[in-house]
């Protein structure tokens, strides 16, 4: 079954490949890319919340003048246009309207096809005026949004909902990717000496890593299968397992780099720390992003056979994880020897358990009885004398769980409101362990 598509039009530079890019991300497709023949189309497939869809950027006319209309611009986004489910027609509301934008407007109004407006470039409120002229376009209230810092993007998802029927397939195919039995993807970051390799060592139960003192050692695989009391885990390699160079400084620098590209692949992160040396900045950017990344996180203290004081250390880290982490309550915090083996049944353990809570999917109603009860526990303030009225809650994605408030005004709630009720949705669904998003939004 074929993704329902989204066309990308408006005149040169109001941001239709800065929105492509943010729509698509990494799973960018180009096609017909050779210069000066058709590098008139680009195509990829998005997610927007949970929404998969087939964009098309009509972009690639900068070089010519944005005064007049070219013959090929107005066939490229015919062409894209008749194609489409829906069209997304980007004005720069910081610009405003100009005469190109309404002649654009004149050809969308004759097409069949249905056109949510956009009015970009408006973070910070900005653009204000473009955004009033842009209604006189006749295309109803324009999505206010900003391709570039991707605010907005909740409203974008709900303006193209209506022309978007959530596509059973690509459903599908996501759910069978959260089977249980599906392998964990597991990656396992931490600085340089923090027992890595050791750790995968003794998981593999067998010298497939070398460690030691010696620099230089490589391998070329960049995941390894293996079975953990008959369930398979699929480990993400990372050059930080390896001694790559002999340089300190470079080793810092990489063990960073390593860590994002490893986390990009992986479901869950052990970020390993080394017990006798405690928790350093280094740790927490890497901790936070994981979880900005909106990847499960299980955080473990390792050389724990060596340590002194345990359990101040042990508090003392915990301490300034929360201290140091928003998001850090109720993310696991282990303590095991890579250098023994103990505590590594429950590493694993906990991280197919964490997997689980991420990959799990709360049903509307289930949802929406606990948010009832919330918010009556804890109504929502009314700014200004504003009241604000929340309807209702859905789940619009897992791997991570993200979720849709929708409601009069909803946007205007403070974000320790915000917090408040993500709090109590991860202590009633058991998301403790993993980033949940959750998203506010206003409707008319
Ligand atoms: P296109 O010609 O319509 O594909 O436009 P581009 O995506 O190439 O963007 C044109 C210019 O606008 C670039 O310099 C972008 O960085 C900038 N731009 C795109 N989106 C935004 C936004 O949301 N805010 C601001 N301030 N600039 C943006
Ligand atoms: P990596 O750079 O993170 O891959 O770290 P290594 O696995 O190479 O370990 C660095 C050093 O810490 C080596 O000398 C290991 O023997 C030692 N080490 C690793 N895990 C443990 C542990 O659980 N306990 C103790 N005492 N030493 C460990």
């Amino acid at each position: 079954m074929s993704l329902p598509t989204v066309a990308i039009i408006g005149r040169p530079n109001v941001g239709k490949s800065t929105l492509f890019n943010r729509l698509v991300g990494k799973k960018l497709a180009l096609v017909d890319d050779q210069p000066g023949v058709t590098r008139d189309r680009r195509e990829g497939e998005a997610t927007l919340l949970g929404l998969d869809f087939r964009v098309i950027d009509t972009a690639g006319y900068e070089d010519l003048d944005a005064a007049t209309l070219p013959g090929r611009m107005r066939q490229q986004t015919e062409a894209a246009v008749a194609q489409a489910d829906v069209a997304l027609f980007l004005i720069d509301s910081r610009a405003g309207i100009v005469p190109l934008d309404e002649e654009i407007a004149r050809w969308l109004r004759a097409s069949s096809t249905p056109v949510v407006i956009v009015a970009n470039k408006a973070e910070g409120r900005a653009g204000e005026t473009g955004v009033i002229e842009a209604m006189a376009l006749g295309f109803g209230d324009p999505v206010q949004l900003s391709a570039e810092h991707g605010e907005g993007m909740a409203d974008l998802f709900e303006g193209l909902l209506p022309y978007i029927d959530r596509d059973e397939d690509a459903l599908q195919i996501e759910e069978d990717d959260e089977s249980p039995d599906a392998p964990l993807k597991l990656a396992i970051v931490g600085r340089p000496n923090a027992g890595k390799s050791t750790l995968v060592n003794r998981l593999l139960g067998e010298d497939r890593l070398i460690t030691g003192p010696e620099a230089g050692i490589t391998r070329d695989s960049i995941s390894i299968d293996w079975e953990w009391e008959g369930r398979s885990v699929r480990l993400i390699d990372t050059a930080g397992m390896r001694k790559k160079a002999r340089v300190h400084e470079k080793l810092e620098k990489l063990s960073v780099a390593d860590a994002l590209r490893a986390i990009d692949f992986a479901e869950v992160v052990v970020l390993l720390l080394d017990a006798t040396k405690g928790l350093e900045v280094q740790d927490l950017k890497i901790a936070d992003r994981v979880l900005q990344e909106g990847r499960a996180l299980v955080i473990a203290l390792n050389k724990w056979d060596v340590a002194e004081n345990a359990s101040s250390l042990f508090n003392g880290v915990k301490g300034a994880l929360e201290e140091g982490l928003s998001q850090a309550r109720g993310i696991p915090l282990l303590t095991v020897s890579a250098a023994t083996g103990k505590g590594l049944d429950v590493l694993i353990r906990v991280a197919f358990e964490t997997r689980e809570a991420w990959s799990r999917r709360v049903s509307t109603g289930q949802l929406n009885r606990w948010f009832e009860r919330a918010i009556e526990a804890n109504p929502p303030p009314a700014p200004g004398g504003k009241r604000i009225k929340p309807r209702y809650v859905t789940q619009v994605k897992s791997r991570p769980p993200s979720f849709v408030m929708f409601g009069t005004r909803v946007d205007l709630l403070p974000e320790s409101y915000r917090r408040y009720l993500v709090n109590s949705l991860r202590k009633e669904f058991d998301f403790a362990a993993v980033p949940v998003r959750f998203t506010m939004r206003a409707s008319k």
